[in-house]
């Protein structure tokens, strides 16, 4: 018997503003302990396909209209957030979104929260974080806004481990930072990934640095997928070569 993936978009499709198709035809999935790279330009539609699964944003996006998505086999199209997070789904968007004014300890203790509630508080909750990055245990009482760009990527990483997730979302973590951060915050990824066995879908523009620590790869354009493939093959298909490679930005 098989064991179903841990969350399966089955030919989605979502619109923005009534008409403008900014996913259409989209079958893809993610398999337990997986990391998934889902790549393309800007506007291909990455950020659209981790809202779908999450639920952000549907406010302003409306439904999925055609297609669903599955989670642990059970159909979840169009489920709320706060369903999702009670499932194990944590979405960490894109930009980094820490409390600036707040400091780096308070940005953590948020992690501790679910629709308002606390649900515990103890340092030995931030164990884990400190594990992968121990950096963090040191600008505790720092302003979150006065610490650098790939401190904050690990302080929104850190905050979301908290939650233990079963499944993480992760848009553009790479984005503005310098290649050998990225290199870091990546390979630490990819511990965590193996570690504690945290499934993840990983949407980012640099689709070399994010191969290189994915099982498997999805390139989208204009919301369709265009490729995909095992990581390991897909780095090398000439495509990728060509259009994909060497796009990542600096500091
Ligand atoms: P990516 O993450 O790959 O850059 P997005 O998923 O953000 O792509 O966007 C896909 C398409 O949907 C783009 O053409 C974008 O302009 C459009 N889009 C994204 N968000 C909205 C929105 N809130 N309202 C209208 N169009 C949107
Ligand atoms: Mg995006």
């Amino acid at each position: 018997e098989e064991e179903a993936p841990v969350v399966e978009l089955d030919n989605a499709e979502i619109v923005y503003d009534r008409n403008f198709l900014a996913v259409q035809g989209v079958s893809m999935k993610a398999d337990r302990g997986d990391i998934v790279a889902l790549l393309g330009p800007n506007g291909a539609g990455k950020s659209t396909i981790l809202k779908m699964i999450s639920g952000i944003g549907r406010s302003e996006r409306g439904e999925v209209t055609r297609g669903d998505v599955y989670y642990e086999g059970e159909k979840v199209t169009n489920f709320q957030t706060k369903e999702m997070v009670d499932r194990g789904v944590t979405h960490i968007l894109e930009g980094r979104r820490v409390f600036p004014d707040l400091t780096v300890e308070e940005n953590l203790r948020c992690g501790l929260y679910r629709e308002g509630r606390r649900i515990r508080y103890d340092k030995s909750d931030y164990e884990l974080a400190f594990e992968y990055f121990p950096q963090l245990e040191d600008l505790l009482d720092v302003q979150a806004g006065y610490t650098s760009g790939g401190e904050q990527q690990m302080l929104v990483i850190a905050r979301a481990l908290i939650h233990r997730p079963n499944l993480l979302l992760l848009d553009e973590p790479s984005l503005g930072l310098a290649p050998k951060l990225v290199q870091d915050i990546y390979e630490t990824l990819r511990e965590i990934n193996r570690e504690e066995e945290i499934t993840m879908i990983i949407a980012d523009q640099n689709a070399q640095r994010t191969l290189e620590i994915a099982d498997y790869g999805y390139v989208l354009e204009n919301g369709q997928i265009e490729l995909n493939d095992p990581a390991d093959v897909l780095v090398n298909r000439e495509e990728i070569k060509e259009f994909y490679l060497g796009t990542s930005s600096e500091e």
